[in-house]
């Protein structure tokens, strides 16, 4: 229901009406009178066709009443002798216009008027649900008149949704940072609320493998993601892509899309292969790429509530426009807004992105520069370019902390046999103090060939009960079961994987028969068969 109370004056309510009318094919003859009035407020036209199909012009007057700030009705002593007044004013038609209700006596008695043959008048009256249902159509009028700004009257074109789910696209090589950065972003303000997400292989390996993309095959996927990950069309999707990105002739480090073009944009992609050029030849590479990925996030988030990107060198988040130099000075001060662009968030009411800045800033100086992001992503280069294949892993173990024995010695097994398994204890030293479970879920999702996973009570129990959205990773399963290998312990269903997948008996076979099937998998695969 529209705030009329946003409207201060009856001046302003007039004004308000008249562009309303106008949106309606109304003609205005004379526009509302200023100053003492004699209870003229609008005379306007209006075209009808009659019985006979005779086009005839007929004059309206127009009274607006705005009783919303005291938020009573419209009565009779308010309005005075309608047939009167349009008489005087030669009119044959009466319309009032309110922005409360009117009272019953003035209902019945414009419903009297024009029922009544031996009057020459009609007369009917607009109340506020009525305009409520009006101005949907006109969403312009909506914006100028019914939302909020928080101190000056500069007309500034946007709509801060009360809150924004905001889902960010795990990527592989940094899942540890963003969730960290994303923790400390939910805690500190409540205006965006940020959530990892997971989607289907298939999906997001067309992001993280090169070549090229365009920005309209960049926004489905994000819609696909979105749709798979539960998440409702209005959310927002922040996601990664490896490949360049292209929007007509020029490769971009963002594009941001919407499946409706009067909405905002709800999908952002950003081009990790734009980044890494940009932190090519910088000293510092791995904070370079921390401060882009979380700047980029942050600029992401104020277009999409119609901050604009400026190109001049201000050193600022929106200065991510046009010139690589000056995207590396805003690189240099961290994530910070220019003057100008902090004049304009404090008119919108926008000071959360003040505090996503902040604490992002926060957040970087805090971080040493130990982390293995970028390690992580030149091993992938390094890979694909020597192997041309996209995986760090032959095989990747899944498995609850209580079947460890039985997973090392598959793992010994394998590496015996020279498959490069990931297991974690033989990646001690870049697993220690993650969170685990996101890291190996992303992991046997995007970097390993295969998972092994060892189906047993325990596992499914840390699968459902630690993950909220538990039917988006059910189908997760079910998609990505060419490369999920189960081991049945026990006889526990995982939702998701089909009973009818060749799973392996952990008690009918020997470590040594399992590993031989697995190097046939591999084999196999090397010749282009894919049966499990
Ligand atoms: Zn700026």
């Amino acid at each position: 229901m529209l705030d009329f109370t946003l409207i201060e004056t009856g001046e302003e309510f007039e004004q308000f009406c008249e562009e309303l009318l106008l949106k309606k094919g109304i003609e205005i003859i004379s526009k509302p009178s200023r100053g003492p009035d004699y209870g003229v407020d609008i005379l306007a036209n209006v075209t009808v066709f009659d019985n006979l199909g005779i086009k005839e012009k007929q004059r309206v007057l127009i009274e607006c009443k705005h009783f919303a700030r005291s938020n009573r009705s419209v009565r009779e002593s308010d309005i005075g002798n309608v047939i009167e007044r349009a008489i005087s004013t030669n009119c044959n038609k009466y319309l009032l216009i309110t922005s409360t209700t009117v009272s019953s006596v003035i209902s019945h008695q414009l419903e009297g008027i024009s029922n009544n043959p031996s009057i020459p008048i009609s007369a009917t009256f607009w109340s506020k649900n009525d305009l409520d249902k009006m101005v949907y159509e006109f969403p312009d009028l909506k914006e100028r008149y019914f939302i909020k700004t928080s101190q000056s009257n500069t007309a500034l074109d946007l709509n801060i949704e009360p809150k924004i789910n905001l889902g960010i696209h795990s990527h592989p090589d940094f899942t540890q940072e963003l969730n960290s950065i994303i923790k400390i972003w939910n805690s500190k303000q409540h205006h965006v609320l940020f959530s990892i997400i997971r989607a289907r292989r298939e999906l997001e390996t067309q992001l993280i493998s090169s070549g090229s993309i365009s920005e309209d095959e960049a926004s489905s996927i994000a819609n696909k993601m979105r749709d798979e990950a539960g998440f409702n069309p209005d959310d927002g999707i922040i996601q990664f892509c490896e490949k360049r990105l292209f929007g007509g002739p020029y490769y971009q480090l963002f594009a941001s899309g919407t499946e409706h073009d009067e909405e905002p944009p709800n999908t952002a992609t950003i081009s990790l292969q734009f980044m890494r050029l940009l932190a090519e030849n910088e000293k510092n590479k791995e904070t370079t790429i921390h401060t882009m990925i979380i700047q980029s996030i942050i600029h992401v988030i104020s277009t999409g509530i119609g901050l604009n990107a400026h190109d001049e060198t201000r050193g600022c988040i929106m200065d991510f426009d046009d010139n690589m130099t000056d995207i590396l000075v805003g690189l240099k001060n961290g994530p910070k807004y220019c003057n100008s662009c902090e004049k304009q968030i404090l008119r919108m009411g926008a000071e959360f992105l003040l505090e996503l800045a902040k604490s992002a800033r926060e957040y970087l100086n805090s971080i040493q520069d130990t982390s293995k992001t970028l390690i992580r992503m030149e091993l992938r280069d390094k890979r694909k370019e020597v192997s041309g294949d996209d995986y760090d892993f032959d095989i990747a173990l899944s498995f609850a902390g209580e079947d460890r024995d039985k997973a090392e010695l598959l793992a010994n097994a394998l590496k015996n046999k020279n498959v490069n398994v990931f297991y974690d204890a033989f990646q001690k030293a870049e697993l220690w103090g993650q969170d685990l479970y996101s890291y190996l879920s992303d992991l046997y999702r995007l970097r390993a060939k295969y998972c092994v996973m060892f189906v047993s009570e325990h596992y499914s129990q840390k699968l459902w009960t630690n993950h909220e959205r538990k039917s988006a990773q059910e189908r997760a399963f079910k998609e990505n079961q060419t490369y999920i290998l189960p081991i049945r312990i026990d006889n526990t269903e995982i939702p998701g994987l089909l009973s009818t997948v060749g799973y392996l008996n952990w008690n009918n076979e020997s470590v040594a028969t399992i590993v031989k099937l697995i190097i046939n998998k591999l084999k196999n695969d090397k010749t282009a068969t894919n049966n499990v």
